[in-house]
């Protein structure tokens, strides 16, 4: 890292540069690329990054499939790292410990939803960890495939002390993603409950739902997670394109969480809800999903949608995990293995999370 003064930002500040990885066109491949890291300002922690892990919606920001993605990018916000230096404020955290970083860095922190600890819904835009206006520096942030990350330490998070690092990295997306929607629906003993799309999230929501006592039932295209998604903790598992097999819980099912990535016919998934069943997409394709409306109507069924989740409840899915031993099933890459996991993400293709050993960006 070294030490320099940029000009081309809103403020003349010191900076440091820092080593990533991002892509400056939705066609391009992600490549090795500086960018500046502010000075900690009093309420600050500078965190080394460990692991970070790949999210699904870091390819669908690299490739502009939400159409919204300003170039450079780097993405990443599945972060786990170790602080290095901190603000003369600071107060949760000392230099040495262990940290974690998800999806937000900042939020207005006074609108309705920030005081509700509902910061991913502040009425004035949170500050993503990648690709969100940079209140410090100006232009934009970037996320955690780099080597350093420094941020305020009211978006800081503690890691369980047992937890496996690299494992855990997936939980700030991923587990959050999945924990709060069936913590907002109270999933719990007694309840049937689907999970659709074994992929990253998908498999942080069969862990979870179990351990909050439901029983589970996985939906997968992929043949090869049938038995995998047991060892996961799945009751029964349901191959989603076999029509007889999508028939067993017709109209059975309390809640459904939907974690595909790409389109799919989300009707076949609300014919599975019993009456005030909900269905809560997770998942977010580039496209439209058309729902029939006799799909909702006999049933009085709802069909809604969740994002991420609020800082405090972040921690709370933390702790959650520690108490219950649970971490993701991780594929540990390099981070010059980056573009090839997006091909294999593309396909389905990982057990069940990549996460970038951040060591091999410093080389
Ligand atoms: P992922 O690891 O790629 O998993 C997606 C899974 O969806 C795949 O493993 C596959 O599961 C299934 N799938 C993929 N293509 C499919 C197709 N054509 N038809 C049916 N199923 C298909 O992705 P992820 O990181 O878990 O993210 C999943 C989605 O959630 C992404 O769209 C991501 O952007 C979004 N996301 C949303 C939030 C939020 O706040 N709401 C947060 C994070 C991510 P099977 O092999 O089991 O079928
Ligand atoms: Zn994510
Ligand atoms: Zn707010």
């Amino acid at each position: 890292m070294k030490t320099e003064s940029i000009t081309n930002v809103k403020t003349t500040q010191e900076t440091t540069a820092v080593k990533a990885f991002g892509t400056d066109a939705a066609d391009a491949p992600l490549q090795p690329m500086n960018i500046q890291r502010r000075q900690p300002t009093p309420h600050d922690i500078e965190i080394e990054i460990l692991y970070c892990g790949v999210c699904h919606s870091d390819l669908h920001t690299a490739r502009n499939e939400w159409h919204g993605t300003t170039y450079p990018c780097v993405p990443g916000h599945e972060i786990v790292g170790r602080i290095v230096r901190v603000g003369d404020h600071v107060k949760k955290f000392k230099v040495g410990d262990v940290a974690a970083v998800g999806c937000l860095v900042d939020s207005c922190r006074e609108c309705q939803y920030c005081q509700d600890d509902l910061e991913q819904y502040c009425e004035n835009g949170f500050t993503g960890t990648y690709g969100s206006p940079d209140k410090h520096l100006g232009g934009q942030t970037y996320g955690g495939y780099s080597e350093s990350i420094v941020v305020d330490e009211a978006f800081v998070l503690r890691v369980p002390d047992h937890l496996d690092l690299a494992a855990t990295a997936p939980l700030l997306c991923a587990g959050i993603t999945t924990y709060s929607p069936l913590r907002h629906w109270n999933v719990g003993p007694g309840q049937k409950v689907g999970i659709v799309g074994i992929g990253g999230l998908g498999h942080m929501g069969v862990k979870i739902a179990k351990a909050m006592g439901a029983t589970v039932i996985v939906y997968t295209t992929s043949p090869s997670k049938v038995e995998d998604a047991k060892r996961l903790g799945a009751d029964d598992v349901v191959l989603s394109k076999d029509k007889e097999q999508m028939k067993k819980y017709a109209g059975q099912l309390h809640f459904v969480l939907d974690a595909v990535s790409a389109q799919h016919d989300i009707n076949a998934y609300l014919n599975l809800l019993r009456v005030d069943g909900a269905l809560v997409l997770v998942g977010a394709p580039e496209l439209p999903l058309p729902v029939a409306a006799f799909g909702l109507i006999p049933k009085r069924r709802t069909f809604a949608g969740s994002m991420i989740g609020g800082i405090a409840e972040t921690q709370e899915m933390l702790d959650f995990c520690g108490e219950h031993n649970i971490v993701s099933d991780v594929e540990l890459i390099q981070m010059d293995q980056i573009n090839e996991a997006y091909e294999r993400l593309l396909k389905g293709d990982v057990k069940y999370r990549f996460v970038i050993d951040m060591a091999s960006l410093k080389g």
